[in-house]
């Protein structure tokens, strides 16, 4: 799933998981889990970040690796997060194959209103949105009762640096992937359109592509 800060890929790659029945798996989470596991692995990532380096490719590809062995992705799975460059691409190849790109296009004033909304949760990280996914309780997690914020990178200053940085980083490998013919874009042009309906839209076009 590709897609800038901002576009939901995170919320329509869960949703699609539950449709399609493949995990979604998200680095970040990888990541996370690992450190807060505390595996070797986990132990080294905490050390690239004590030294402010970034966690090397091939240590992602590991943790990837490891969670694509699991059975329930037999049947395939939804990555989120990764790649998010031509190196990290290739690295991807050498333990699986990808099949599409499915690529998110909102447009910018799309993303800065719809981040500009955006509360996450303190204790377990869940998103909600104060305008098109509210929690059921205002300023508390559904899921957790955990509190909610706006976090400072959500802010509309910080958001269109980001996405700055993300046309630049991601561009190349967007390019990358349409040489490969397996990008399949979904456009998205306004902020309150449910996300049960580009989940469709994606599923369409997964199936298309499948045909
Ligand atoms: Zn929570």
């Amino acid at each position: 799933m590709f897609g800038p800060p901002g576009s939901g890929k995170g919320t329509y790659a869960s949703r699609l998981s539950t449709e399609l029945s493949i995990p979604h798996i998200s680095t970040g989470d990888l990541v996370r889990d690992e450190i807060k596991n505390q595996t070797e692995l986990g132990k080294r990532i905490n050390d690239y970040s004590a030294r402010g380096q970034l966690v090397p490719d091939n240590v992602i590809c590991q943790l990837l690796q490891k969670r694509i062995s699991r059975p329930d992705c037999a049947k395939g799975f939804i990555l989120d997060g990764f790649p998010r460059t031509i190196p990290q691409a290739q690295e991807l190849e050498k333990i699986s194959a990808t099949d599409i790109v499915v690529n998110l296009e909102v447009p910018d004033e799309v993303i800065i209103e719809r981040l500009a909304s955006r509360l996450t949760c303190r204790k377990c990280g869940a998103i909600y949105n104060q305008r098109f996914l509210k929690p059921r309780t205002e300023g508390k997690c559904d899921k957790c009762e955990g509190q909610l914020y706006q976090r400072d990178d959500d802010r509309p200053s910080v958001i269109q640096e980001r996405l700055q940085v993300y046309r630049r980083q991601t561009q190349p490998l967007l390019e990358y992937y349409v040489k490969k013919n397996q990008v399949k874009s979904i456009s998205n042009k306004e902020a309150g359109v449910p996300p049960e309906r580009i989940v469709e839209e994606i599923i369409s076009v997964i199936q298309t592509k499948k045909n």
